[in-house]
């Protein structure tokens, strides 16, 4: 049996790969501070002999007295709303939480991978993003916190690789989306979603015309597990390259929940990216990673389960 170790396991992505590898059968330690995870993301794991959960915070010390086989580091707020709310609980988890993960892998032996992100392109001038950009980054506006700290923990990351000879992998993880994300994260599906399901106005940022790509939970999980295997060390963008406005994002929202909301227009925040899309080729050709679920079916799949938990919530 293998052990896989997940920092910020009780978060939206965490919580998907701790149920995926004790669905394979491997042994499963979750760490989480409970920043903005939470326990009930993993609830139906605690019956599971094989999964352990441990509260602590990652940026202080990870001890663990068994081997660990696998690191997967996915600890830190990733929304806009939550790493400005903390931000250098933001920048420690990026950095010095970071350095203990990569510690622990370093005396276990262990693969490492690292949850990054595509606002390491930040305010991106070259569409779409292959890995090989650089990126436009403004360190110290309001999403720096997020966006160096990630650019810290790669640069890391490789070091632990040239330095130690570990085995690393990097994720550069687009907009994602799907069942477990939190309600209240202030990001723009989970937030369109609840308003159109109390048929309030959508609050839409800017003109609505910045784009993203969102990509489906269960696609991204699988796109994480094939790099975990892979012998690629070098970044992998992991995304949907399905690009749209946030305008249609809200549109599509509105007519697939049968709502009655009407848009709203509010301040676009600083900083805010005006375009993002991914270049998946390396994913494609290293991975052999192929997109399952367009945004619409993963839509319907989402707002179904905020339905659910709505009807629970209330
Ligand atoms: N956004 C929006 N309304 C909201 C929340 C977000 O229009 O209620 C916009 C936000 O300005 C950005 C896009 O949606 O252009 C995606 O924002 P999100 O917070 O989901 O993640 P980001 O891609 O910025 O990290």
């Amino acid at each position: 049996m293998r052990t896989v170790l997940i920092t910020g396991g009780a978060g939206f992505i965490g919580s998907h790969l701790c149920k995926l590898f004790i669905q394979e059968g491997n042994r499963v330690i979750c760490v989480d501070n409970l920043l903005t995870g939470s326990q009930q993301n993993v609830a139906p794991l605690f019956e599971n002999k094989n999964f352990v959960f441990q509260k602590c915070d990652v940026s202080e010390s990870i001890q663990v007295d068994e081997p660990v086989h696998y690191v997967l580091h996915f600890a830190s707020p990733a929304s806009p709303v939550d790493y400005q709310r903390y931000p250098i609980q933001t920048l420690k988890v990026g950095s010095l939480g970071t350095h203990n993960a990569l510690g622990l892998a370093k005396v276990k032996k262990a693969v490492f991978l690292l949850a990054s992100t595509s606002e390491v392109y930040g305010d991106p001038l070259v569409h779409p993003q292959p890995e090989s950009y650089w990126g436009n980054v403004n360190p110290i506006g309001p999403r720096g916190v997020y966006d160096e700290a990630k650019r810290f923990a790669e640069a890391m990351v490789l070091a632990y690789r040239r330095t130690h000879g570990l085995d690393v992998k990097i994720a550069r993880i687009f907009n994602t989306f799907g069942p477990f994300m939190r309600r209240n994260d202030g990001r723009a599906i989970p937030n369109f979603i609840t308003q159109a399901l109390s048929h309030k106005p959508l609050t839409v940022f800017g003109n609505g015309l910045q784009t993203r790509s969102f990509c489906y939970i269960d696609d991204l999980i699988q796109g994480l597990h094939k790099l975990l295997y892979s012998n690629c060390n070098e970044p992998v963008n992991l995304g949907n390259p399905e690009e749209m406005t946030l305008l249609e994002l809200a549109k599509s929202v509105i007519e697939l929940a049968n709502s009655k909301s009407e848009i709203e227009f509010h301040e676009l925040p600083t900083d805010d990216p005006r375009v993002r899309q991914p270049d998946i080729g390396r994913a494609r050709s290293e991975l052999g990673w192929e997109l399952k679920v367009d945004v619409r079916t993963g839509l319907q799949k989402t707002i179904r389960y905020f339905r659910e938990t709505f009807r629970t919530a209330k």
